[in-house]
């Protein structure tokens, strides 16, 4: 099959912290080395709490306790992760695991833009997956490129939150894993919406990623986007209760922050602040739909840096009109080939900073 390896060439190199070992001793291994960024998420958290009307941190740890047992009985290798990611990072795990426990689960205006474009549309057959990682300024340089190979499990690299948390991915069994935040109207106690896509990129089929991306008994969720190198496209549109599977029927799917389904309409909590979302949505459907048939990396990578509709464009910038719990803006870009297994990664801003590659096998 022809790829596009001429791209990685043009590149510099992504400089990615790479782990393996059990989970304990691979979340060690994460605490250790980012550990600032440990410490700098809980003061994120700290302030965040203070966005909530009655947010305490002693109410975050108590809703924590709650959740726990679910997480324990569903994914109990990743609790053994935190508890190592907390002795190496010196957070507490009850802290860590309040801050990460869906608590505070304010949106506000923040959300991402995701592509995915299968091999009959791209220039070289290659299956590529992207994301503009668009969320609280304080954030920046707080998500970090990883690869990990917990034993017995496929090895991925991802762009977590602190080292620890993933939001986009993609592992050496050829499974993506990107998406955005959606905000639905029945939010529970449940399996936190941030512990999903670590599982999806331990999947080793299509099947095991689609059923890890939904586990029953969700407290909350994300748009999950699995895609497999086959070019199968998924964007499962979850809420807490329930999820419709769009399928990228045509071979290219776009999501942003608002249901696509008529199915999960009834869970948008308020269409009302989804302008750009919508305007999001439609700017990167026109921008891609003349490229279907050749699409690059760099068409990717230019849509990521479209201003239309500045500050709340794809590439997005601080809004000075939206109050601190809706600041937000493009932490990073990125584009993956999981044909090639490539990704290119932008520093900050697509706008701004230049994108460097890695390859996972490499
Ligand atoms: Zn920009």
């Amino acid at each position: 099959m022809a790829v596009t390896l001429e791209s990685s060439h043009r590149y510099g190199r992504l400089s990615v912290f790479r782990v393996h070992g059990s989970p304990r001793d691979v979340g060690e291994q994460l605490g250790e080395r980012f550990t600032k960024e440990a410490h700098r998420a809980v003061e994120i958290f700290k302030r965040e709490l203070t966005w909530e009307p009655g947010g305490t941190m002693e109410g975050a740890k108590r809703y924590a306790r709650k959740v726990l047992p679910r997480i324990e009985t569903w994914y109990p290798d990743f609790l053994d992760e935190m508890r190592g990611y907390s002795k190496g990072s010196g957070v507490a795990f009850d802290v860590l695991a309040a801050s990460w426990s869906g608590y505070s689960p304010s949106l506000g205006r923040k959300g991402c833009t995701d592509l995915a474009v299968g091999p009959e549309h791209t220039a070289g057959g290659s299956v590529l997956v992207a994301h503009n990682e668009d969320y609280s300024p304080p954030f920046e340089g707080n998500v970090v490129p990883v690869h990990v190979a917990v034993d017995g499990k496929p090895a991925f690299f991802a762009m977590s939150y602190g080292g620890l948390f993933p939001t986009i991915g993609f592992n050496d069994a050829g499974i993506s894993l990107t998406g955005n935040a959606v905000s639905h109207n029945d939010s529970r106690v449940g399996i936190p919406k941030m512990f999903p896509p670590r599982r999806v990129l331990e999947a080793r089929t299509l099947v095991e990623a689609l059923e890890a991306s939904m586990p029953e008994g969700r407290g909350s969720s994300f748009n999950n986007i699995v895609c497999s190198r086959e070019g199968e496209l998924y964007s499962m549109e979850g809420s807490a209760t329930t999820f419709d599977a769009v399928y990228g029927e045509d071979g290219w799917l776009v999501h942003t922050n608002h249901y696509l389904s008529p199915k999960m309409w009834k869970f948008e909590t308020n269409l009302h602040t989804k302008f750009c979302s919508i305007m999001r949505y439609n700017r990167a459907r026109r921008l891609l739909k003349p490229f279907l048939g050749r699409v690059t990396p760099e068409t990717i990578m230019a849509i990521q840096r479209d201003h239309v509709g500045e500050p709340d464009s794809i590439c997005r910038h601080e809004n000075p009109a939206n109050g601190e719990a809706d600041k937000t803006k493009t932490l990073f870009g990125s584009v993956i080939n999981l044909t090639t297994g490539e990704v290119w990664v932008s520093g900050s801003t697509p706008c701004s900073t230049e994108y460097r590659t890695y390859r996972l096998g490499g």
